[in-house]
């Protein structure tokens, strides 16, 4: 890492950490230590999460921050946007991190779980027209594609068979 990105990496925790604290004060949540410790290690996380992959990173970490804590604060994280929150056809919540990130959406390979990210136009103004045309105001949306990898070569599921 050059200094520059590591200017820039230490601003955007810090400007992360500002808008938490003040979203947690206007909600009476109490300001701890171990709240901001999450903050960092979700925002550092590489891709989408469950809260167990994050706690058992910050475990091996060794970080004393408790599974509980990890849970709820991941969702004061997604109330105040800093994360966003997936559901890709499993049981389970993802997070990821939305802060200073381009909106997105989701295409999924079902047999192997691979997940790819892309930004369309065309689906980015669709909810926000379909809402108004209803008589809604947007709240948010999800628009996730599950699909096969063309080829099974590259797919994960039939190469660990
Ligand atoms: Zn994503
Ligand atoms: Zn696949």
């Amino acid at each position: 890492m050059n200094s520059e990105t590591l200017v820039e990496f230490k601003l955007k925790h810090k400007q992360a950490a500002e808008i938490f604290r003040r979203f947690l004060k206007s909600g009476k949540n109490r300001i701890t230590p171990e709240r901001f410790e999450v903050m960092d290690s979700a925002l550092d996380y590489e891709g989408h999460f469950g809260a167990d992959d994050l706690y058992i990173l910050m475990k091996n970490s060794n970080s004393r921050v408790s599974r509980a804590t990890v849970y709820k604060t991941l969702e004061l994280l997604a109330q105040c946007n800093l994360l966003s929150k997936r559901h890709f056809g499993e049981n389970m919540t993802r997070y990821e991190s939305s802060f200073k990130r381009q909106t997105h959406d989701h295409l999924i390979c079902m047999d192997c779980g691979r997940i790819v990210e892309f930004s369309d136009p065309r689906v980015e103004n669709l909810p926000d027209t379909i809402s108004s045309e209803l008589g809604f105001k947007i709240e948010s949306y999800s628009f996730n594609i599950f699909a096969r990898c063309p080829d099974t070569k590259n797919c994960k599921y039939f190469n660990n068979k």
